[in-house]
């Protein structure tokens, strides 16, 4: 899985750190960035919460085939 963040939406609220802290951070503008590329599979449902409780949609998941099962 990869991960982007469109800092065109993104507001800098955080959330997307605090649900996976080694893999985002908030760059000297404010919005978040990718720190950790590609997302080891014991962060990918890290990184789905992050996106699904991001308030501006603004982080996209790029090759998620979905939980493991
Ligand atoms: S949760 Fe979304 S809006 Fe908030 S900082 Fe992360 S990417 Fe930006």
């Amino acid at each position: 899985m990869r991960v982007e963040v469109d800092s065109r939406r993104c507001c800098g609220y955080r959330l997307c750190v605090e649900a996976a802290p080694d893999v985002f951070r908030i760059n000297a503008m404010g919005k978040a960035v990718v720190a950790l590329e590609p997302i080891p599979a014991e962060r990918h449902d890290a990184v789905r919460t992050a996106a699904r409780e991001c308030p501006g949609a603004a982080i996209k998941l790029i090759g998620d085939e979905g939980p493991a099962r």
